[in-house]
């Protein structure tokens, strides 16, 4: 009887992280050229592009967001949607330019899952693993661009850079030394006052969210400006 004897191959180790990718003495340009490629996590799959920060490096502030939207995966750029018209509404309230600041994301694909009718891409939230795939392009730009404060918009960006713990209803504004930056806060990301259940309520959650920027300005103001 003929033996067969199969050949096993070696598993190839799945990367699950962007680490490997960082290039080194990074710069917003070198890291958004390396980001174009990446395969860390299976979103590059779902996402049309990926969708890196923008901003200059030695932005004194920087936002993280959660992930691209619809439209920021279309054309992208970063907070380009209707959350980000209305992040820039209240940056301007605020007398905070957007060229002042950097806009980015915890995750740089957009992650959907087709609507039950019609064509629309219902957005899903990232998962642990793939929000950790993610995370060393966040902290390459944060040392790239070395701002003073980071500003986390919702959720899944508080517990990101500031632990599962944290609760942006109970801790929302709170001032929090890191070593990512001098000052990392979080408040509300704009898609949540999009989502307000009527006009008054949506107006009062923008005025609230123009005076947590407002605090931040102040802040930056009081702050010496770095060399
Ligand atoms: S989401 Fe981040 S880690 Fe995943 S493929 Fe896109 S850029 Fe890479």
């Amino acid at each position: 009887m003929a033996i067969r004897i199969s050949r096993l191959e070696p598993k190839k180790a799945k990367q699950t992280t962007a680490a490997p990718l960082i290039p080194l003495n990074p710069t917003p340009e070198k890291l958004r050229a390396a980001a174009k490629g990446c395969q860390a996590c299976d979103l590059w799959k779902s996402g049309t592009q990926t969708v890196f920060g923008e901003g200059t490096a030695g932005a004194r502030m920087m936002l993280v967001g959660e992930q691209p939207g619809d439209s920021e995966d279309r054309v992208g750029h970063p907070f380009v949607g209707p959350a980000g018209r209305l992040l820039d509404e209240a940056l301007a309230e605020a007398g905070i330019k957007r060229d002042e600041v950097y806009v980015t994301n915890v995750v740089k694909h957009f992650k959907w899952v087709p609507a039950e009718r019609g064509k629309r891409r219902i957005h899903k939230k990232p998962s642990y693993s793939e929000i950790m795939a993610c995370r060393p392009w966040l902290d390459a730009e944060i040392e790239a661009v070395k701002p003073e404060v980071v500003v986390c918009l919702g959720v899944t960006a508080a517990q990101a850079l500031l632990g599962k713990e944290f609760s942006v209803t109970r801790q929302r504004g709170e001032l929090v030394k890191s070593s990512l930056a001098p000052f990392v806060t979080a408040t509300v990301h704009p898609s949540s006052i999009l989502r307000a259940i009527d006009q008054e309520s949506r107006h009062q959650q923008k005025q609230a969210f123009v005076e947590d920027l407002k605090k931040i300005g102040r802040l930056l103001r009081k702050l010496p400006r770095a060399a």
